[in-house]
């Protein structure tokens, strides 16, 4: 069974209590390593988002959280943090169990969900309203609210990371939580909780209620009772959600998909854009929502880059996830793996150069595994360079100058994240500003501050995540005049 089985918690949490679920059933959690069942959790509906919602509702109602002061929610936000690092090895085995991501990828995702939940407690006690000195004879201020019950919709790719980039800052700012993590990866959202059981949260601040979208999403989305959803997830989802927040007016923010182009010019020290390039794509076997999928070479160095991406990407160590030495653990499902395979596929179709992989590994014959696959001589206009895959498949393209590699980055319906690679400060910079991309990295590709707002533009999605502007979607302005003549 071992570790990540066993120390996995099974049922629906929910005004402070570990409570079976009103509809009776549970779901197999799959290890994709192993194709093998490795828990059964709790599956919730309706009922208990009905449930859930009332709990977070009377706990935001009756000042549980809120009026407990920023302080002593920051200190609490902060025990938490500290009870994760505490627990990040069983933390870390069961993202490794149920993502298929190597020990080393799910260390970092559970240290930085630390890290950010820390963060937010720090602006728990610092984020604030302002006096306005517009009118002498009055006194005119702002105070910042909580805006209620905060709904958090997430997906499977960084489990509890990505949980923690709405339940920080909701919490910093007195909401309270149902969580509705993703059906193929509840665990570590439910061992969440059974941090906030630890730390002393006051009973209905943090639910989680996991189960299918079409149910349990749903009944988020249609509650009367929720004040805002917090959603990431497929762009495609984004709209859906978006479309029933309509008929209740509730705040939504929407982090989806991406497409994003990596830019390297000539004049890039080509062997750190080799790593960088490879790293872009094949984190968390490309399981990434900034993944940079469209990699943009100046013609000049074309052969010559694709060289190095195809020596190191054959040398990759597919595998176990749980050894050591592996470099990318399997795809997060089979229905995922076949969806990145007919993508492979349709590249072959319309005429793509497959350089390496597009297959599965001969050397493992269980589990979701698939070779790191890049294909050259891409054009801006197939499949495979316009939509989100989301698995390890690089399509490499080329261009001629600055404005070619700007105008063929921008043609995507996405604005998720960029990156241009360049020994040239102004060109870093021009290309930089003409990027329509919520984030531009220079030199480097795929790193993250808990302090740096992430999020998309374009059918990427709106609102910002990280950083203090993740605080305003979470709470409302209440305008005070006060009449001093
Ligand atoms: P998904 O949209 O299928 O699911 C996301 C979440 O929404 C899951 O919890 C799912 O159960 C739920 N859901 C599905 N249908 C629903 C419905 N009708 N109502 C309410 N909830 C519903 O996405 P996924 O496959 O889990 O994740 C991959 C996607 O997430 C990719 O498109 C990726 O780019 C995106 N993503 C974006 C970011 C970002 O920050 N922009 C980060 C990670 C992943």
């Amino acid at each position: 069974m071992g570790l990540a089985a066993t120390a996995a918690p099974r049922k629906l949490f929910i005004g402070g209590q570990w409570v079976e679920p009103a509809t009776g059933r549970s779901f197999s959690v799959v290890n994709p390593a192993t194709e093998e069942a490795i828990v059964e959790v709790a599956e919730g509906g309706a009922q208990d988002v009905d449930a859930a919602v009332q709990a977070a509702r009377k706990a935001f109602d009756e000042g549980k959280w809120a009026s407990l002061g920023p302080g002593e929610r920051a200190r609490l936000m902060g025990k938490a943090a500290d009870l994760l690092e505490s627990k990040l090895d069983e933390f870390v085995h069961l993202e490794t169990a149920n993502c298929g991501k190597t020990l080393a990828e799910s260390r970092i995702e559970l240290t930085l969900a630390a890290e950010v939940l820390r963060y937010f407690a720090g602006w728990a006690t610092k984020h604030s309203g302002e006096t306005i000195p517009s009118r002498p004879q009055a006194l005119l201020y702002t105070m910042r609210e909580p805006v209620g019950v905060v709904g958090a919709i997430t997906p499977w790719n960084f489990p509890l990371l990505l949980a923690m980039w709405k339940v920080a800052p909701a919490l910093a700012t007195g909401n309270t939580i149902v969580h509705k993590p993703a059906t193929l990866t509840p665990l570590t959202a439910l061992k969440f909780a059974e941090v906030v059981q630890a730390a002393g949260f006051p009973e209905g601040v943090f639910n989680v209620v996991p189960g299918p979208g079409a149910t349990v999403g749903e009944a988020i989305l249609a509650h009367p009772g929720v004040d805002k959803v917090a959603f990431t997830g497929d762009s495609a989802t984004g709209k859906r959600v978006m479309r029933a927040c309509a008929d209740t007016l509730k705040k939504v923010s929407l982090e989806l998909g991406g497409k994003s182009p990596n830019i390297v010019f000539a004049d890039a020290d080509l062997d750190a854009a080799a790593r960088g390039a490879l790293n872009a794509i094949f984190y968390n076997k490309g399981e990434v929502c900034a993944a940079g999928s469209r990699l943009f070479v100046e013609e000049a160095v074309k052969e010559d880059l694709l060289g190095r991406l195809v020596d190191r990407a054959k040398k990759t160590v597919v595998g176990d996830p749980l050894d050591k030495g592996t470099r990318m653990g399997p795809v997060i499902s089979k229905t995922q793996l076949e969806k990145v395979l007919s993508y492979v596929e349709a590249g072959k179709k319309e005429g793509a150069r497959l350089s390496t992989g597009g297959d599965r590994p001969s050397h493992l014959s269980k589990g979701y595994f698939m070779n790191p696959t890049i294909f050259a001589d891409v054009k801006n206009s197939m499949k495979i360079a316009r939509e989100e895959i989301f698995g390890p498949v690089l399509s490499v393209l080329s261009f001629k100058d600055v404005g070619d590699a700007v105008a063929q980055a921008n043609d995507t319906m996405y604005g998720l994240a960029a990156a241009v690679w360049t020994k040239d400060v102004k060109k870093a910079h021009r290309v930089a500003r003409a990027i329509k991309a919520g984030t531009v990295w220079v030199n480097a590709y795929n790193l993250y501050d808990a302090a740096l707002p992430f999020g998309g533009t374009k059918q990427s999605g709106f609102g910002r995540e990280l950083g203090r502007d993740a605080l305003d979607p979470y709470t409302q302005t209440k305008s005070v005049w006060i009449d001093l003549s």
